[in-house]
């Protein structure tokens, strides 16, 4: 026991300091009580196993914590990271804790379906104690439930949520809150519980400090957020901020972001289509698959938003999956953004569409195959976004592209990797081929070291739409 209250918080998707409200508001309470600031953090592999989530965004996890920690510790405040089995140990922590003198617990809401579970267990250990639990809903500026139509309902398309969403910030504005109070006193001794895992370093090449990410999140609002429009389709170059990792284990929140945007290109943001305004565009989106997703808890069970499309049968050729998955298909612009993603852990978002609508709408698999490879690649891995991405470019989701709209490779290849520079880049043997034959390298053969089309594209989309047209409007 220790003697002095203990205000701890349990960080999960927030290892920030700055604009961390579950933090500032513990640390405002230890100083009203004489009380000290406790962090924790419990890496349960097994969940994250479960969700799918690449190795390579758990060692980013990981690395993110230690350093949260040296951080933190200049405020002298604990971070105690706990290796956990599953998310019962969770309750086994907060138990320990109630006996060493915890007397409230903050922490920000998450809203997948397993995460909501743990969080109602500690809730009710906690409510059997008397200690108060203060939740925060900081994961979207404007909270899941908080842009409705005027009916009071969840909005299903983009546009018209956006537009609601915008008003809610020209009146609410964006609150980001200061850093945590420094606490006084002698160090806390940690309990004796099994210390965190380190990474396997495979995260390495992004960095895990709040000031580099702060830099970067700012630089990019600075400058290159005026070119975003034009840049943002474009692979073969840094167009747009590479903050999703990021943003998706909250080493910065939208808040900031939002903040410093209009901070930086307030003039812009009133013009429609400027680069400020397109990427204010892509944090809406953000939010919009986040709000779906607590309206729609089907989705989190990975049933199709579009009922009807569940009933499509996917023939879901294994070989035609493999071929994907290793960036074997035989169509460059596939096939190098695969690699990018296989050897990397990101891809870019115009390659997520072509890719994900390849496997759907060319490969005739079940979106569902690709969304999971992807959780099990993506450095930035989240659930709302990547089911929303998926569910979009598979024409079964909420404002998804219509099942008609198919793209094509090529002419995508053609349009958005004009010079063939990215494909360059990842598939070695297409090097010498110039801008105009690397789209399809195929005439008058297939060049050594490359890959035959595994499918020819204009039958393909015939098929898809025979699939489309047998299910719609069934449910
Ligand atoms: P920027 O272009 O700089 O955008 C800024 C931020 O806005 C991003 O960091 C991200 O947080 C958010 N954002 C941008 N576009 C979208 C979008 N379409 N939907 C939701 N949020 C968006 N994004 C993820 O963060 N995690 C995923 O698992 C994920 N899976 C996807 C799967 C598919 C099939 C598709 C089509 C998109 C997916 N996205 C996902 C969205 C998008 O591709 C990435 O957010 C983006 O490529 C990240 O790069 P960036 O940080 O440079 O983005």
């Amino acid at each position: 026991m220790i003697n002095m209250p203990l205000h701890v918080v349990w960080l999960r998707h927030d290892l920030r300091y700055h604009d961390n409200q579950a933090l500032y508001a513990a640390s405002l309470a230890a100083q009203a009580d004489n009380g000290r600031v406790v962090a924790v953090f419990i890496a349960t592999a097994q969940s994250w196993q479960q969700h799918d989530m690449a190795p390579i965004r758990q060692d980013l996890l990981r690395r993110r914590v230690v350093a949260l920690t040296t951080e933190l510790s200049t405020l002298n405040i604990p971070l105690w990271a706990v290796e956990g089995t599953d998310y019962q140990h969770c309750v086994t922590v907060f138990q320990q804790l109630l006996s060493m003198g915890m007397v409230a617990l903050y922490a920000q809401q998450e809203y997948e379906l397993r995460e909501a579970r743990r969080d109602s267990a500690v809730t009710q250990l906690l409510s059997q104690f008397n200690c108060p639990v203060h939740w925060f809903d900081r994961l979207c500026v404007m909270p899941p439930g908080s842009v409705l139509t005027q009916q009071g309902d969840i909005y299903k398309v983009f546009t018209p949520f956006k537009r609601n969403w915008l008003a809610a910030l020209a009146a609410k504005g964006v609150q980001c809150f200061p850093k945590p109070l420094a606490q006084q006193g002698e160090p806390i001794q940690p309990p004796d519980w099994p210390a965190m895992q380190p990474g396997d370093d495979s995260s390495i090449a992004w960095s895990v400090t709040e000031h580099d990410v702060l830099n970067k999140m700012r630089a990019f609002c600075q400058s290159k957020v005026h070119d975003y429009a034009n840049d943002r389709d474009l692979p073969a170059i840094e167009g747009t901020s590479s903050l999703s990792a990021y943003l998706a284990i909250g080493v910065i929140s939208a808040q900031q972001c939002v903040a410093r945007l209009q901070l930086e290109a307030n003039n812009a943001l009133a013009v429609e289509k400027s680069g400020a305004s397109v990427w204010l565009s892509e944090l809406i989106w953000r939010e919009f698959y986040k709000h779906i997703l607590v309206a729609f808890p089907k989705l989190i069970k990975h049933h199709a938003f579009q009922a009807d499309t569940d009933k499509i049968v996917w023939p879901n050729a294994p070989t035609l999956f493999e071929a994907w998955c290793k960036g074997e298909t035989g169509y460059p612009i596939v096939d190098a953004a695969m690699r990018q993603l296989n050897n990397t852990g990101w891809m870019h978002n115009r390659l997520r569409m072509i890719t994900a609508s390849f496997l759907v709408k060319d490969l005739h698999i079940d979106w569902r195959w690709g969304e999971r490879y992807f959780m099990s690649k993506l450095i930035d891995g989240d659930f709302a976004a990547n089911n929303g991405g998926w569910q979009w470019a598979a024409s079964t989701g909420t404002d998804a592209a219509p099942y008609f709209r198919i793209f094509n490779p090529v002419t995508q290849s053609e349009r958005f990797d004009a010079k063939g520079d990215f494909i360059r880049r990842y598939i070695p043997a297409l090097a010498t081929k110039t801008a105009k034959e690397i789209h399809w390298p195929h005439k008058p053969i297939t060049p050594r070291g490359y890959h035959a089309p595994v499918v020819d594209h204009n039958n393909a989309r015939k098929v898809t739409l025979a699939l489309f047209t047998a299910v719609k409007g069934k449910e």
